[in-house]
């Protein structure tokens, strides 16, 4: 890479040491990082204490090991170390990918994002913790094209027109200032436009200043400068004070968890998603009942609560008109004009809606770099093809967005149905003792790997696995991988099942895998607490009569006497070794290894 600043006070390209030509400032630091701050406000903040213990274990422990110590202890910072938390640009897909600078990228989910999709990353951020565990992250995760440094934002150590891209990760305005706030916010913008280009855009993340707030993101304040809030009208006052044309989206349940987000302007989609507010975020009481009277509310009255209450804004400006986009491309290509993006860990969705505010079709797209002439493919599922082609967008119809409820027993009565056709459909030779003893085998050198459960009893376990069900007549069948309940969407209206995410299908495998992740995430799903598992377990929990239908089902279906514990362990070590593969740090991860130990406590 090629780096290109300027001195903040002479105004003049620094040279190839990092130092100013004329006042001889140096600008990089033994830390790695670029610093261009002066010594004018020194920020503290409330997770101080907490970053500094991290950074020191990083460096005794490296990165993946202090990261899994730190979320176990912090498992609220968990978001701040996820890619699709940071999707707030993602629409920005022009044909300008050069250079992209983020203010306040925090512990770096926006920056790590758009290094995929940007030649070159700049990452601001004042805290100098937040940056060196922004530098172990990257380091970690091989990406080479971004670069750390601390300024202020209204003086940015950049020439003009240098970036096609500013994203604003939240307004961070100093308390102690002597000018008046709206001096320094339309200070603050007049600076990052100039290092825009003119065909650029800014994207600015920003609190309604009368928003509700959505639990589970309470924000962590800065104790020397603080967020800005403000209301829909003003911000767009500035903006347009400015000189820019703005596109304004809301984003639930925040711009810096932008789960889902779409134009406020659009009526059609506000509606949808206001009709269905409760199935998405339907967390407690107050907004339960708020999501009652969402309801009722035409296209124009969404439009108003949205700016109104709305948590909070993205906003897209640009000084000229606005290029074409990701969006335009997918209107045109789709014939749709109405769509909601939604965040998913591998993915960005896009629901496509018609006019009338139907669901139609729902589209996945990764998370890379568009020139606007890729193809969108359909999914077809065909046995044995049933994993997902490689192209960057796959369109597939809309099934709905109701997962299967494990309290319905119809639902779950659904779900058995379909695996055991499934399973009729696709079964060939059997499963001889040679499969079951490797697997086994091949599981327990990989436990043997995993330091949290070393003392708990999985060899024992998968022994006696081994021994009942090499005492049974399997057949090898197709197995999905992933059968549980997320997996599995249920329409309402004509009772059928659509099973997603085949990322994990196998042609030929064991039988019971299946069957087993679906009772396994019946006892557990991702709001429980241990003890609703412990309940359901002891067969006192709300889980109990589907979990009473499946060993039902399975008895009937494989024609034995099926030792559910036994069955459940071998399941549970599955998970258990997958999330230690590949999500070390979620607490997801921590609730198997307590799964499994309450498992092997039973006789
Ligand atoms: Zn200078």
């Amino acid at each position: 890479m090629n780096l290109d600043f300027q001195c903040t006070k002479c105004k003049i390209k620094l040279n190839d040491l990092f130092l100013c030509p004329n006042c001889s400032k140096q600008y990089n630091n033994s830390d790695g990082f670029f610093d261009f701050t002066d010594n004018r406000l020194s920020f503290t903040y409330t997770q101080e204490r907490k970053f500094s213990d991290f950074l020191s274990d990083i460096n005794s422990h490296g990165y993946t090991k202090s990261l899994e110590t730190f979320l176990k202890e912090n498992p609220r910072f968990e978001h701040k170390f996820m890619k699709k938390e940071g999707d707030i640009a993602f629409g920005l897909n022009h044909r300008n990918h050069s250079r992209c600078l983020i203010i306040n990228s925090d512990l770096g989910n926006i920056p790590e994002n758009l290094s995929d999709i940007f030649d070159e990353v700049y990452s601001l951020e004042l805290d100098k913790n937040r940056i060196l565990i922004q530098k172990f992250r990257f380091e970690e995760h091989g990406i080479k094209n971004t670069v750390l440094f601390r300024a202020h934002v209204d003086s940015l150590p950049f020439s003009n027109n240098h970036f096609d891209l500013v994203v604003l990760n939240g307004i961070q305005i100093s308390e102690k200032s002597d000018v008046s706030t709206r001096t320094q916010i339309i200070n603050y913008f007049k600076e990052i436009k100039r290092v825009l280009t003119l065909n650029g855009c800014l994207c600015v993340g920003a609190d309604n200043k009368s928003g509700i707030k959505i639990p589970g993101n309470e924000a962590d304040y800065y104790t020397d400068n603080k967020i800005y809030s403000d209301n829909f009208k003003n911000y767009n006052s500035f903006f347009t004070h400015l000189g820019f044309n703005v596109k304004s989206c809301w984003a639930l349940p925040s711009y810096n968890k932008p789960h889902y987000l779409g134009n406020i302007e659009d009526g059609v989609s506000l509606k949808w998603l206001f009709t269905n507010f409760d199935k998405f975020f339907a967390t407690n009481m107050k907004i339960r009942s708020l999501a009652m009277f969402f309801k009722l509310f035409n296209k124009s009255t969404c439009k108003l609560i949205m700016k109104f209450i709305g948590p909070s804004f993205i906003f897209y400006c640009y000084s000229k008109e606005t290029p074409q986009g990701f969006e335009d491309f997918i209107k045109e290509k789709t014939g749709f004009d109405h769509y909601i993006q939604a965040s998913r860990n591998n993915k960005v969705m896009h629901i496509l809606l018609d006019e009338s505010g139907d669901p139609k079709k729902i589209l996945s797209c990764k998370r890379a770099k568009y020139d606007f002439t890729e193809k969108i493919m359909p999914i077809i599922r065909k046995f044995p093809k049933m994993k997902d082609a490689d192209e960057k967008i796959l369109s597939e119809d809309w099934f709905g967005n109701d997962h299967l409820d494990r309290l319905n027993i119809n639902h779950v009565k659904l779900a058995l149905d379909w695996l055991t056709n499934f399973q009729n459909n696709t079964s060939s030779g059997s499963l001889d003792l040679h499969d079951i003893e490797a697997e086994v085998e091949n599981l327990k050198s990989e436990l043997d790997r995993i330091e949290e459960i070393h003392n708990l009893p999985y060899h024992k376990c998968l022994d006696e696995y081994k021994q009942h069900v090499s005492a049974i007549k399997f057949k090898k069948t197709a197995v999905h991988g992933d059968f549980q309940v997320r997996n599995i969407l249920v329409n309402q209206d004509n009772l059928s099942v659509n099973v997603i995410d085949w990322s994990a299908f196998m042609e030929k495998g064991n039988p019971l895998i299946d069957f087993l992740a679906l009772a396994g995430s019946m006892i557990f799903q991702g709001s429980d607490s241990v003890e609703e598992c412990r309940s359901n377990l002891r067969g006192t929990g709300k889980a109990v009569p589907a979990l009473k239908l499946i060993k039902k089902t399975m008895n009937e279906y494989f024609q034995a006497d099926l030792d559910f514990i036994i069955l459940l362990r071998f399941r549970v070590l599955k998970i258990l070794l997958r999330n230690f593969k590949t999500k070390r740090t979620s607490t997801d991860y921590f609730t198997y290894v307590e799964l499994f130990r309450m498992l092997s406590e039973i006789n």
